[in-house]
């Protein structure tokens, strides 16, 4: 998708940010979705002028990271060093990892400000049900103690690493990230769930982007809707003997299509490195960590 974001549609950003935001700093991407939400591509915004506004707010950010199984060793340490380099710096920061095995939870030095909470989970026995388990963990934790300290929350996969700055202009009511994979296809080629019993379901005109579950955040109260949703589907699916395509992303997908993310970040804020370079992804925040499901997967 090209295009920049109509001077109309700019008007009418609700955004924290808009003040320092400069979609036609990239012409040659899309940076406003249809419903007004920007597309954040590196030089669209300030990155001091966005720390310095988010310093005035005396925000508290959360960041939730599970690590169960084998991908504690393999991947948690360097997504928690490389996030003391990167996320949110210069901001309040409260990491909370979910795992079974609190002790075995590495000890990373953190900055003034930052501190990591580590909440004991059971278990799953499929993989797909760790991932998919998340969301009803992360709807319990939202009312209770994460949701009391933080304003905002980004929720990540641990198969990754940071790479870049990662800051508060990525901070909305509700945000959503663009699959690096998927970002340049075509709308009817979205790998969305198409069986209509699912909860997940899409109709093959419905879809706005694919979103990668590995990264979203926002408020407490629209993560709290947000992790309610996709709980209630994944349960219902379930009920049903029915498993979604790409199990919790695909009731991410169904949630964003009916309530549109506030802002959605752009693939550079969570890239993979096996795609190649390419001429629109200036500076990845994020990457993915090489794969390797045999030595994780059972
Ligand atoms: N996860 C985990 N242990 C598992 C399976 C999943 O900790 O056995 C967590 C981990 O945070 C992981 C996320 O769930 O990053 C999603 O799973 P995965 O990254 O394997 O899914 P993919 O990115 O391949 O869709
Ligand atoms: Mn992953």
């Amino acid at each position: 998708p090209m295009g920049i974001c109509p001077e109309t549609t700019m008007s009418l950003l609700k955004d924290n940010f808009t003040g320092v935001l400069r979609p036609w700093a990239r012409p040659e991407v899309l940076t406003c979705t249809s419903w007004g939400a920007p597309i954040i591509w590196d030089g669209i915004f300030d990155p001091h002028v966005a720390r310095q506004k988010a310093e005035q707010q005396n925000l508290t950010i959360g960041l939730t990271v599970f690590a169960v199984g084998r991908y504690l060793e393999k991947y948690l340490a360097r997504f928690l060093e490389t996030a003391e380099q990167h996320f949110m710096v210069g901001q309040r920061v409260v990491y909370y990892v979910f795992t079974e095995r609190p002790d075995a939870v590495p000890g990373i030095a953190l900055g003034p400000g930052r501190r990591l909470r580590v909440e004991r989970v059971e278990r799953e026995r499929r993989w797909q049900d760790v991932s998919m388990a998340r969301m009803r963990t992360l709807h319990a934790a939202l009312g209770g103690r994460l949701g009391r300290e933080a304003s905002f929350v980004f929720c990540m996969d641990v198969d990754q690493y940071f790479r870049g700055t990662f800051g508060p202009e990525a901070l909305a009511e509700s945000v959503a990230q663009l699959h690096a994979w998927h970002y340049r296809w075509p709308l009817r080629l979205l790998p969305f769930e198409r069986d209509e019993r699912s909860a997940a379901a899409l109709a093959p005109d419905e879809g706005d982007f694919y979103y990668h579950a590995a990264v979203f955040g926002g408020s407490v109260a629209a993560l709290q809707r947000l992790t309610a949703h996709c709980a209630r589907g994944l349960e219902q699916d379930r009920a049903r003997g029915l498993e979604a395509r790409w199990h919790d992303e695909s009731h991410l997908n169904k949630f964003f299509w009916l309530h549109k993310p506030a802002k959605v970040l752009s693939p550079e804020y969570c890239w993979c490195p096996e795609i190649g370079p390419r001429a629109e992804i200036h500076r990845p925040r994020l990457l993915w960590a090489p794969k390797e499901y045999h030595l994780l997967r059972d």
